[in-house]
């Protein structure tokens, strides 16, 4: 640890939760350099959804190099560029009737962000967009502008401006008709509050303490945006590539962003890559207005289109379903029981327990390190950190996620007997 904590800046984060040196991985398990084994409940924060090192996408990375594909090409026209968005197309977009174009950004989410606001106020003239309480959406300036949380927003060193925060969907807020709010706003010309460009949302706030907005709820937002001129744009950098059950998180509510940021889990391979998917008629960029020196990630594409044949191959959507039952049901079962205030949210296979009426952060850093110490990699989100949530790879054998989820239930009997008695 002492070469981190000497030469690693304070920024450093997960290695404080999770303390140990990591030497390998594979699918769902990471080893220590001392041997220990971790399931992953983690994925890298979404970003490997496919597992680690998952063997179909590494033979396909492994011969892309053996045989010197390039490694880098900024936005050049290449074979694997090529072969990715034929894939993509076919695989992703035909099936489902969409027409996008594709717009390869800066290798982080954050970037595929950046240029999703930058389109919509460029293409509207407008300068207000309205985010979300609860987001998350990166933390360059302008995402980190569209980014709820006071902690990631101190950290900006000037003022955030032109977002403008709703209430996100009625879930969350009990009681609240948030879309109303929302069309009232918009319908009030003494609101004060300047028409967006764009409304940027999350189908699932996965920072925000796993907060799924219902299918409802969404027809709701989309019309809004089409009745008011109003650009909508899905972030499914964290909770798309199959996350929830299908490719894109937002097809449970049959509903058509008008541009899609994707990142994390689309190289298939955690390698990094970011993406919009644009309606053709908003494509009005001029040549490199959102340049930068690796967009296009040369192996990523290899490896995110070997990671569509795989999910194909593997029926990566019904596996989904299939875990989603098994996983809300050893929770509602066996962990909401623990204490009448757990409330257990999700879908597919991302689900949060909120312990923010049982103990809050305090409670939830303790079940995180105990599930650690008794080897399971688990992550906090949402308010005050006080929602555990449980983020496997989708490819996780069953029997592990059996014994993640037995691991989690001990530590939150062992740490909340005294809340229970
Ligand atoms: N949007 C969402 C929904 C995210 O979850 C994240 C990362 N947690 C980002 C954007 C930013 O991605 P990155 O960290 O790669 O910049």
């Amino acid at each position: 640890m002492l070469t981190f904590e000497k030469h690693e800046s304070n920024v450093r984060s997960y290695c404080r939760v999770f303390e140990d040196v990591f030497a390998k991985a594979k699918n769902d398990r990471i080893y220590a350099e001392s041997g220990k084994a971790y399931i992953d409940f983690f994925a890298g924060a979404g970003a490997l959804n496919y597992g680690h090192n998952n063997d179909y996408i590494k033979a396909a990375l492994l011969d892309y190099i053996e045989k010197d594909g390039l490694t880098h090409g900024l936005d050049m026209y290449t074979e694997a560029k090529r072969m990715f968005i034929d894939q993509f197309v076919s695989s992703i977009l035909e099936p489902r009737g969409l027409d996008y174009k594709l717009q390869f950004c800066g290798s982080t989410g954050t970037n595929a962000v950046e240029a999703a606001l930058k389109l919509a106020r460029k293409v509207k003239g407008r300068t207000n967009v309205f985010s979300f309480m609860g987001a998350y959406h990166g933390m360059s300036i302008g995402s980190l502008a569209a980014t709820s949380d006071a902690g990631s927003r101190k950290g900006a060193g000037l003022p955030l401006q032109n977002v403008t925060f709703m209430p996100y969907s009625d879930g969350w807020m009990d009681n609240f008709d948030t879309i109303e709010y929302i069309e009232r706003i918009l319908n009030d010309d003494h609101s004060g509050i300047d028409q967006p460009a764009a409304i940027i949302l999350e189908t699932v706030q996965a920072e925000g303490g796993v907060v799924p907005a219902s299918p409802l709820w969404l027809k709701r937002l989309e019309q809004l945006c089409r009745a008011h001129d109003i650009l909508l744009i899905c972030d499914d950098i964290q909770v798309g590539c199959g996350r929830t059950g299908n490719f894109f998180s937002f097809e449970r509510a049959g509903i058509v962003p008008d541009i899609v940021a994707l990142s994390k889990s689309i190289s298939g391979y955690g390698l990094p890559m970011s993406m919009l998917l644009l309606k053709p008629e908003l494509d009005i960029w001029g040549a490199g207005e959102h340049n930068g020196t690796f967009r296009g990630n040369q192996l990523a594409f290899v490896t995110a289109k070997a990671a569509l044949q795989f999910r194909e191959d593997i029926h990566m959507d019904d596996l989904v379903r299939k875990h989603e039952g098994m996983i809300e049901q050893t929770l509602r079962k066996n962990i909401a029981v623990i204490h009448e205030q757990i409330e257990i949210r999700g879908l597919g296979m991302i689900w949060g327990i909120d312990l923010s009426k049982v103990g809050g952060s305090d409670q939830v850093e303790r079940i995180i390190k105990g599930c650690f110490q008794a080897g399971l990699i688990i992550e906090s989100a949402g308010r005050n950190n006080s929602v555990i949530k449980i983020q496997p790879p989708l490819t996780i054998k069953q029997e592990n996620l059996q014994e993640g989820l037995r691991i989690l239930e001990q530590v939150m009997l062992e740490n909340l007997v005294s809340v229970v008695c």
